[in-house]
């Protein structure tokens, strides 16, 4: 009998959170909370999950939805390509008829991993299968007092948690994990008091919880400065009309509805044109993060009646437009 089972499903059982996902073990639902919890915080993804579940609330409903439409109930969210792949998984499966099976058949489903593969099959289906995720490595790294590197690690921790699977209880096994890694094994300040493994830890034995696991080394940084034009046009009653472009399949955001941006320097950057003017100054710069380019971008509202490249928006139709959140943050500051 692996101790690791009873200590963890017994502290899981009472202390598991109340999370709109675990209301039913619909494998739809769980499919769509895992994908939205990629790189994305519990706290965040909540109101996005019950929204999406409104409007979307079976597999059959979302599979005949316009990617547009569907793009519109992930904006905020980022990472697009997760929503697309969703939707195109989705698909695939209802045209199926049937949810897949086996970890192996999700694992043909478009946009699913090993990962979420398991947790699906673990979670809805009950199938015995492992999972590992930056959680798990860290919990595996610990409790070993491993100082292995990240991908070594990585594989040692699929090992691990293969030949320590709950198989009469996998899904609350690896969620109990994953609910472990969250909320009492975290990364920056571990709640080792709190812990019901600690007397299995070695690393809490040996004090070198702090260490582990060994940082990663960070990727290079890339710094860009942009230009951002938000192309207004104004047409009868004072109505405000914003230009925006769909990007194409190889640029940023493919698909969905961004305000016209360059790349410039920043001596560049400081001038404007005649028919450009620039909103106090202070108050029309913003930064972001795309992967590992750092922005900062400078917006300028631009009169402008026509353009080839644009289509013109009214503020409610801009409201619904799937918009990356770096250009929605901007709208809103210029038409507030
Ligand atoms: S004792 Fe501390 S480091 Fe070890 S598993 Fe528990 S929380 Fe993590």
């Amino acid at each position: 009998m692996n101790p690791l089972h009873s200590l963890l499903l017994d502290w899981f059982q009472s202390n598991d959170r109340q999370l709109p996902w675990r209301e039913s073990k619909d494998p739809y639902r769980v499919w769509v909370s895992e994908i939205m919890l990629q790189q994305t915080q519990v706290t965040t993804v909540i109101p996005y999950f019950q929204r999406w579940m409104n409007r979307f609330p079976t597999l059959e409903s979302l599979a005949k939805t316009p990617p547009e439409d569907v793009l519109g109930y992930w904006q905020g969210l980022g990472y697009y390509r997760r929503c697309k792949l969703l939707l195109q998984g989705v698909q695939q499966v209802a045209n199926s008829g049937q949810f897949p099976q086996s970890v192996d058949e999700w694992l043909k489903v478009a946009g699913i991993g090993r990962y979420t593969a398991g947790a699906i099959a673990s979670i809805s289906q009950s199938i015995p299968a492992p999972i590992v995720d930056g959680n798990i490595i860290r919990i595996f790294s610990r409790l070993t007092d491993s100082n292995a590197p990240f991908e070594q690690l990585e594989k040692e921790a699929w090992n691990w948690a293969s030949l320590n699977l709950n198989h009469k209880n996998p899904g609350d096994w690896n969620q109990s994990l994953m609910e472990l890694g969250q909320l009492v094994c975290t990364a920056a300040s571990p709640k080792c008091e709190l812990c019901p493994i600690s007397a299995h830890c070695k690393a809490f034995q040996q004090g070198t919880v702090a260490l582990r696991p060994q940082k990663k080394e960070r990727p290079n940084r890339k710094f860009l400065a942009w230009s951002i034009d938000v192309s207004i046009k104004q047409v009868k009653n004072s109505q405000v009309l914003v230009g925006l472009k769909q990007a194409r399949a190889n640029e940023w955001w493919s698909d969905l509805w961004v305000l016209p941006y360059r790349n410039v320097d920043d001596k560049t950057s400081k001038e404007q044109s005649d028919d450009t003017f620039t909103l106090t100054s202070g108050e029309n710069q913003i930064r972001f993060v795309v992967t590992k380019h750092h922005i900062q971008a400078t917006f300028q509202c631009v009169l402008q009646d026509e353009s080839a490249d644009l289509v013109f928006f009214t503020q409610s139709e801009l409201e619904t437009l799937p918009i990356p959140a770096p250009f929605r943050k901007i709208l809103n500051k210029v038409l507030k």
